[in-house]
Order: structure tokens, then sequence, then C-alpha cells
């Protein structure tokens, strides 16, 4: 069972895709941080719910929260033996990610008292590899940092097993035509760890890294699909029929 925790509905980018960017109000009440005792309450209510994969992350950007760091801390400290949540996943869009948060992140992935596979994965939402087009598609111009960031996660990190880092693209007008030199720049970088990574064009696995060609969720799906067909075919996936009820 997926849960989400919603940490904040704040935001640090305007992305064109994403309708938490085209409101300013998330949730029809003004932008909030979760408290603390908020999470710790809910993630002790956890045990009641079988094999969970929490996420803290639904509308906006996790990181962005002030206490991040200790909330997730004492989310992992307290879910000894997988009591609480069986898996963890992040989605973040790495504006907010030092080099202290990358260590922290891989150190609890290694928690010596839950299983190996408990914090199954990262997702970076990057969309874009040039500055320009970067700026563009996320409303505003943090690509050189965020892609260091990102690398220096992935050299943190190193040959560890987890988390797995899924970079993703969300193929949409204005930057189809860089799927390619995304997929380039991102492949060498995700094979330095040791293992293959996957390149994709459907939700990866959990149990590697990948480059992630995402199809935009949008009203006129037939356009979204035929411009994730093109920048497949660009690196040479053939895109699969989008599944009913997928996104
Ligand atoms: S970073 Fe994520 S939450 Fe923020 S606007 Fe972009 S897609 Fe939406």
């Amino acid at each position: 069972m997926n849960v989400n925790l919603e940490l904040t509905d704040h935001c640090n980018l305007r992305c064109r895709m994403c309708s938490q960017s085209l409101r300013e109000e998330a949730h029809g009440a003004p932008h909030r941080f979760m408290e603390f005792e908020t999470w710790r309450e809910a993630v002790a209510g956890l045990s009641d719910l079988d094999n969970v994969t929490l996420c803290p992350h639904w509308l906006g950007e996790p990181t962005l929260h002030p206490d991040f760091d200790r909330f997730v801390e004492h989310a992992f400290g307290d879910n000894e033996g997988n009591r609480r949540f069986r898996h963890f996943k992040l989605h973040t869009n790495a504006v907010i990610l030092s080099e202290a948060r990358a260590a922290l992140l891989t150190r609890l992935a290694r928690h010596e008292r839950l299983q190996p596979d408990t914090f199954l994965a990262i997702h970076f939402s990057l969309d874009a590899f040039s500055a320009e087009v970067y700026t563009k598609v996320k409303g505003a111009d943090r690509r050189e940092g965020v892609f260091r960031n990102v690398e220096r996660f992935l050299e943190v990190r190193g040959a560890a097993e987890r988390p797995v880092a899924h970079v993703a693209f969300v193929v949409q007008d204005g930057n189809v035509h860089e799927a390619a030199a995304f997929v380039e720049h991102w492949m060498p970088r995700l094979r330095a760890s040791g293992r293959e990574p996957q390149l994709t064009g459907e939700w990866p696995s959990m149990n590697a890294d990948a480059v992630y060609l995402r199809r935009w969720n949008t009203s006129d799906q037939a356009h979204a699909d035929a411009l994730h067909a093109a920048a497949c075919a660009a690196v040479g996936l053939a895109a699969s029929p989008r599944a009913a009820g997928s996104f």
C-alpha cells in the first residue's frame, strides 16, 4: 500500500506541467508545513496498515520542509524491524540537496535495523537538459545547481545498492528535442555505480537506477503520447501504448 504523507505543499519551482505550480493554493487553503507531532503520530499509525510504502510527498517539494532531515531520520529511527513501513521512496526536484543531505539519505538506506531494501528509490524530477529549456519548463534558472546536486548524490552513494536513483524527464512541448542529450548525460553517470542502469519510457524498476522518459499527463493525451513516442524513438526505445488508468 502506498501512503503519501505530504510534508509540505510549498514548492520552490513552477513546472509548466504541474498542477501544483498552476494554483496559489494546492488544497484550497494556504500552503503549509507539517508539524513534527503530526508526522510522529502519522508514522506511528502506519503500524496498523499492511506492507506500507511511505512517500513524504504529494503535491509539494518535500525537501523544502525546514526540518526535512529531522523528519526522515525520525521515520527511519522509529521503524525498527520495519514495524511502521516496509519501503520508503522520495520524490524531489533536487534543488535543495546538499552533500550532507546526500550522506544522510545514503546512511538511512543502510540502517542496520531495517530490511536492506527499505529505502527503495529517489525519483529526481529534472525534465530538461540545457539551462535554457530547464528554465522554461521548471520556471526557475536552477539547472546547474540541480544537476550538480544529483551528480554529487550519485558520488556519495557510490556503489551502494540503495536507494536506486531514477532521473526523470517528463516529455512535453519544448523539451522533446533534448531527450537524447538528457539520456547521453545521465546514463554514464548512473553506470559509474558499477551496475547497468535501465533506460525506459515506463515506470522504472525499483531495483535499478534508471533514466526515465515519462509521459506528460495532460488534457490532450494523444498529443502527449505522440511527443513521448518521438522522444523514445530518438533514444532507441519503443514506446508502448499508454495503459488505461496510467499517469
Ligand atoms: S518541482 Fe514538482 S511539485 Fe514543484 S512545480 Fe515541479 S513538478 Fe510540481
